[in-house]
């Protein structure tokens, strides 16, 4: 899929997962891309393969602090994402989000530049409706460990709707589902990267509680494409849009699904449910098809082999 773009686009928290894949597409469509990071879960190795290009810049940066550059387009990715990370600091994680947008909402609103907002499904907490849409308010516990994730976002979310009523400043606010792709971090935690590192070492994969509840898997391929039609979508369409697969799988399913791609000899083995771990999870995308025309279209099995080879070369790289 290719959508147009304006030239000059500042990724925050490029060299992450979704921001390296973003950066890539972004170089592929001929825009020049500043992409901004303090390191603290990406890496110099997820956008090593575009420094020779003379349309991408990468700058050391912490969105806490004031950025002065000159765009087009900003895409707010910076903040860690899985829960080990996000919760090894708390106090800065919300200070990520917080004023990252704040900052972030700042320049957009000097140089009159759209700000698209990665926020999350986190926003809905443990919810009471099922699937969630974006007239959902949420269920989320102010004061819990997932608080300063939580909480973080869903004040960055007001930010940006005040930015707009306030500064009329153009926003784009996306709730991003479960995603899992290439480039995940090998150690986050989370549920994906967790069973295929498991299943590819033989180590036992570790169901949290009964492996009863469920998420939603997109593929990052098909994730980004919504972000970039999210973005260049009439400015009428502010969002919140939720962007996911609304496909349901139980942890127990993945786990299988996992077991069979990578022929593993893993077994199951069961772990406490860490707190205010959401019940069931899966995305309403009614309003994203509507509004841009957009559905994902890899099959979590399809998904689950091209992330697999992603992590095998990884190990094997790292044998060598
Ligand atoms: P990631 O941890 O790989 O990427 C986040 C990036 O932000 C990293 O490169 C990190 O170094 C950078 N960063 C963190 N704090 C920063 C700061 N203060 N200043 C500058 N850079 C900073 O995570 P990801 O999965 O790529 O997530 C990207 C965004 O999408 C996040 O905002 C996350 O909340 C959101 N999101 C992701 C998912 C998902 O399933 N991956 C789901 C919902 C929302
Ligand atoms: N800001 C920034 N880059 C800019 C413009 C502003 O980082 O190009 C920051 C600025 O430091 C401020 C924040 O964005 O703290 C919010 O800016 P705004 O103009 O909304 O508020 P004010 O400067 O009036 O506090
Ligand atoms: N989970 C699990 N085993 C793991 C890691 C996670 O069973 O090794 C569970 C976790 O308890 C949650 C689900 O998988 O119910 C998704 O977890 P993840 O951290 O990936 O995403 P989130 O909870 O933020 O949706």
């Amino acid at each position: 899929m290719r959508v147009e773009l304006l030239k000059q686009i500042l990724v925050t928290g490029g060299a992450g997962f979704l921001g390296s894949h973003l950066c890539d597409r972004l170089l592929a469509s001929g825009a020049d891309v500043v992409c901004v990071d303090n390191f603290f879960t990406g890496s110099k190795r997820n956008v090593a393969h575009l420094l020779s290009s003379p349309r991408f810049e990468l700058i050391r940066h912490d969105v806490t602090f004031p950025l002065y550059v000159e765009v087009d387009r900003i895409f707010n990715l910076a903040c860690p994402a899985s829960p080990i990370h996000y919760q090894h600091d708390p106090v800065q994680t919300t200070k990520t989000s917080v004023h990252g947008a704040i900052n972030m909402l700042g320049l957009a609103k000097r140089v009159g530049a759209r700000i698209f907002q990665a926020s999350t499904s986190e926003v809905y907490g443990d919810p009471e409706i099922h699937p969630q849409r974006e007239d959902y308010w949420g269920k989320v516990n102010p004061i819990g460990t997932r608080s300063c994730y939580d909480e973080g976002k869903r004040c960055a979310e007001t930010l940006f709707f005040d930015y707009q009523r306030q500064h009329s400043v153009d926003i784009k606010v996306a709730r991003i589902f479960n995603t899992y792709g290439p480039r995940m971090h090998p150690n986050d935690g989370r549920v994906v990267s967790n069973f295929i590192v498991q299943a590819l070492q033989n180590d036992d994969i570790t169901i949290f509680g009964d492996g009863q509840q469920t998420r939603s898997f997109c593929y990052v391929d098909d994730l980004i494409d919504g972000m970039l039609l999210l973005m260049e979508s009439p400015a009428e369409v502010t969002g919140p849009v939720n962007l996911g697969n609304p496909a349901e799988f139980t942890m127990l399913e993945l786990a299988e699904s996992v077991l069979r791609l990578t022929k593993s000899s893993s077994k199951l083995t069961f772990r406490p449910l860490p707190a205010d771990d959401p019940r069931q999870r899966q995305p309403d995308i009614t309003l994203a098809k509507e509004v841009l025309g957009w559905r994902p279209k890899v099959s979590l099995e399809d998904g689950l082999k091209k992330t697999i080879e992603y992590f095998r070369s990884l190990f094997e790289g790292n044998k060598r």
